[in-house]
């Protein structure tokens, strides 16, 4: 019988991953330098934390997400047309451009420039990765009880304690 600890809401979760859309690897996170994150806060894509739930220390595992459980569908009512005028002057516009936007609630939003029309600059504010098939290589590196203050902010904090603002 083993009571090796698994993972569940509640659990600080680090993983080794290789992360791929259609064949191409994307990012990736060693061993000894692993993703570190919150169980249960949506800090990592939906799909991925429903396969975590229940792993442990050394499982490793392959899976595919389709769009809603990773990225999001494609959605064609978010882009949005913006005045050449709202950019900076010193700022090269032009299509495929990654943009950093800040929203009402102060969330940083991905986005990408889709094409220019004259003085009409056309945003695509979906994620990157709307509408494709993400897959996942995964090893579960370590696993440990989050803290009162890491499940208070929703996030996992380092050894230091505290390293964001
Ligand atoms: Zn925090």
């Amino acid at each position: 019988m083993s009571d090796a600890i698994t993972i569940s809401d509640g659990m600080v979760v680090s993983i080794a991953y290789t992360m791929k859309v259609e064949g191409e690897e994307i990012e990736d996170a060693t061993v000894d330098d692993p993703l570190v994150y919150l169980h249960g806060a949506e800090n990592i894509v939906p799909g991925l934390e429903d396969a975590l739930t229940g792993k442990k220390v050394g499982d490793k595992f392959n899976i595919k997400l389709q769009p809603e459980d990773a990225y999001g569908e494609y959605d064609e009512d978010e882009i949005e047309e913006f005045d050449l005028d709202e950019f900076p002057d010193d700022e090269d516009i032009e299509p495929g451009l990654e943009l950093y936007l800040e929203d009402e609630d102060g969330n940083i939003i991905e986005a990408s420039i889709k094409e220019i029309d004259g003085d009409v600059v056309v945003v695509d504010l979906n994620p990157p990765f709307a509408g494709k098939v993400v897959e996942y290589d995964v090893e579960v590196v370590a696993i440990r009880k989050a803290d009162a203050s890491e499940i208070e902010h929703g996030h996992a904090h380092d050894e230091d304690g505290h390293a964001h603002e």
